[in-house]
């Protein structure tokens, strides 16, 4: 079954686990922009970091035989640092034109401060105006007063409800998401959040409409192969092969694909991996021999 992993940081993952995944089904994946674990002090650092990520980081992917698209955005957490959240915001209109960007993302709360708020709001604007999908970020503590938050704000700026994605839910807030047209996500982390044996269990209730995984992989303690393990937990709790394509597949290329940046016949086709490319004059290969494989269409 070809997955779909539709929230990963993959510029903090090795080359192994582009391996695994391909190994394991995964043959696309959409990079949301986030923070680095530690404040950034410059707006430069944010531009190199969104070109990272439209650039070597989709090249390092393509090398793997894996589709690499991002989602760009201020994160909430930096949206509290005076000192570079009104100049990420001048980056994004640019940023968010480029070939290879999906949706405007990671948005939402963190500690839900006003400051927070301003630009949740500005980016949910941008959004709008510029027709792409939004992808919210739920936080980690407040959860279900974040989420409510979150969904009266899209409905207060009044983006369609069928172009937003909230992100990283739970028992509590995923009725409360379904409620709306919204999208939901699911975060499957090895310790919190969600694991594979409560994501089977919502499935099982909720059924398989506008229901996304993700493994939300980044620098912390997290595994990339987490959609893969969900499928394999899925089926083996009976869950129809159709719904589980559908969570897997079928939504993130359906929700995503509203950007227009999402191309479904090159998507289906298996896709050519040519080590022996450079991004701008560098390889991932250390010497050995570059793999080659002609991309195959589906069904040959
Ligand atoms: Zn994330």
């Amino acid at each position: 079954m070809r997955m779909f992993d539709p929230h990963i940081h993959m510029i903090s993952r090795t080359t192994a686990d582009y391996e695994a995944m391909a190994a394991a089904g995964i043959v696309a994946v959409i990079e949301p922009a986030f923070w680095v674990g530690q404040p950034r002090t410059h707006v430069g650092t944010f531009e190199d970091y969104f070109n990272t990520l439209l650039g070597w980081e989709r090249f390092r992917a393509s090398q793997f035989g894996i589709r690499h698209f991002c989602t760009i955005a201020l994160n909430p957490k930096e949206a509290n640092n005076p000192k570079v959240a009104p100049g990420v915001m001048d980056l994004l209109p640019r940023f968010l034109q480029k070939d290879g960007v999906v949706a405007v993302g990671e948005i939402g709360y963190d500690d839900m401060t006003p400051e927070e708020e301003r630009y949740f709001a500005a980016q949910l604007e941008l959004a709008k105006q510029l027709e792409l999908p939004a992808l919210i970020h739920t936080p980690h503590r407040d959860k279900k007063r974040g989420t409510e938050r979150s969904l009266a704000l899209v409905r207060e700026i009044g983006i369609a409800e069928e172009r937003v994605l909230v992100d990283h839910n739970t028992e509590e807030t995923l009725p409360l998401v379904l409620a709306t047209g919204c999208w939901a996500g699911h975060s499957i982390y090895p310790h919190t959040k969600m694991d594979e044996a409560r994501m089977v269990a919502l499935v099982q209730r909720y059924g398989s409409e506008r229901i996304l995984i993700n493994s939300a992989a980044d620098w912390g303690v997290s595994d990339p192969l987490k959609v893969p393990k969900t499928v394999d937990a899925m089926r083996a709790a009976g869950i129809a092969e159709a719904d589980i394509e559908r969570i897997v597949w079928h939504n993130p290329v359906a929700f995503f694909g509203q950007s227009g940046q999402l191309d479904l016949e090159e998507l289906a086709a298996e896709p050519a991996i040519d080590q022996r490319q450079l991004h701008e004059g560098n390889s991932v290969l250390r010497g050995q021999q570059a793999k080659v494989t002609a991309a195959r269409e589906p069904g040959r």
